[in-house]
């Protein structure tokens, strides 16, 4: 069953496009009608990171037809590791250029628009207006307060991702929706800022972590499947330990609370 997100106007798939999707549309929960939905969808993908490199290339090959891309980090020897979007001679480049040369490559007709900043409490959200949704990838309490803020604001779903040695986290909020928790209800008490930033990433659990933001990405968006809407998938790679826990909304949380 579909979702309420709504399909903007009636996109057709081209023959080319036919060929290029061919195994999405094999699919019978995506099918044609799904994959001409993809092609409508605006989804802002904040961060470019460990976890932003493999969302960038499935965004990229799996027909999204617009993405904003929002990061101000420039690239350097020590990303190599995790940021697979990267290579050694883009050091000292722009993450969001490189990115969305990248991703231009891959697919020739997607829109890409970035912005090259970090995003602050004053910054032109104006991007976010016609997102279908918004993906965070980020690396910063602060900045993911942000983000939640501004898609509570917007009325966007929010799909959140974490990685810090070989923990990962991933939880998608529908703060589109009434009445549901959003980031704040689960990590208020939280104010290490710089918690995850300092500390050591096993690479592979980015690309884990990345890759499955891009399949609830999917999911939401066609409104598919058993999805992490206010849900916590918490990872330990190191054992191999995968676990979901249910979230509530807080009903004192002063961030959701102020946005109905
Ligand atoms: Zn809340």
């Amino acid at each position: 069953m579909r979702t309420k997100i709504k399909i903007k106007k009636n996109t057709l798939l081209t023959d080319e496009e036919l060929l290029r999707f061919n195994k999405h549309i094999l699919l019978d929960d995506i099918n044609i009608e799904g994959q001409a939905l993809l092609k409508e969808k605006h989804v802002v993908l904040i961060g470019l990171g460990g976890l932003g490199s493999p969302l960038a290339y499935y965004l990229a090959s799996s027909g999204i037809g617009q993405v904003t891309l929002v990061d101000d980090d420039i690239i350097d020897t020590t990303n190599l590791q995790r940021q697979i979007l990267y290579s050694e001679e883009d050091v000292g480049k722009k993450k969001v250029d490189i990115a969305k040369f990248k991703m231009q490559k891959l697919c020739t007709d997607m829109k890409i628009n970035i912005i090259s900043e970090r995003l602050e409490r004053n910054s032109d959200f104006s991007c976010f207006n016609d997102a279908d949704l918004i993906i965070d990838a980020t690396d910063n309490f602060e900045t993911r307060s942000l983000i939640n803020r501004i898609s509570l604001e917007n009325r966007v779903p929010l799909i959140m991702g974490a990685a810090i040695k070989f923990s990962g986290q991933i939880i998608v909020f529908r703060n589109d929706l009434e009445d549901q928790p959003c980031y704040n209800c689960l990590y208020e008490s939280i104010s290490d800022s710089n918690a995850c930033v300092d500390s050591g990433v096993f690479a592979a659990l980015t690309g884990v972590v990345g890759s499955i933001q891009a399949s609830e990405c999917f999911k939401v968006l066609l409104g598919i499947g058993e999805r992490l809407e206010s849900r916590l998938l918490t990872i330990d790679l190191k054992n191999n330990d995968f676990r979901i826990i249910s979230l509530n909304r807080d009903k004192q949380c002063k961030v959701c609370n102020d946005n109905t």
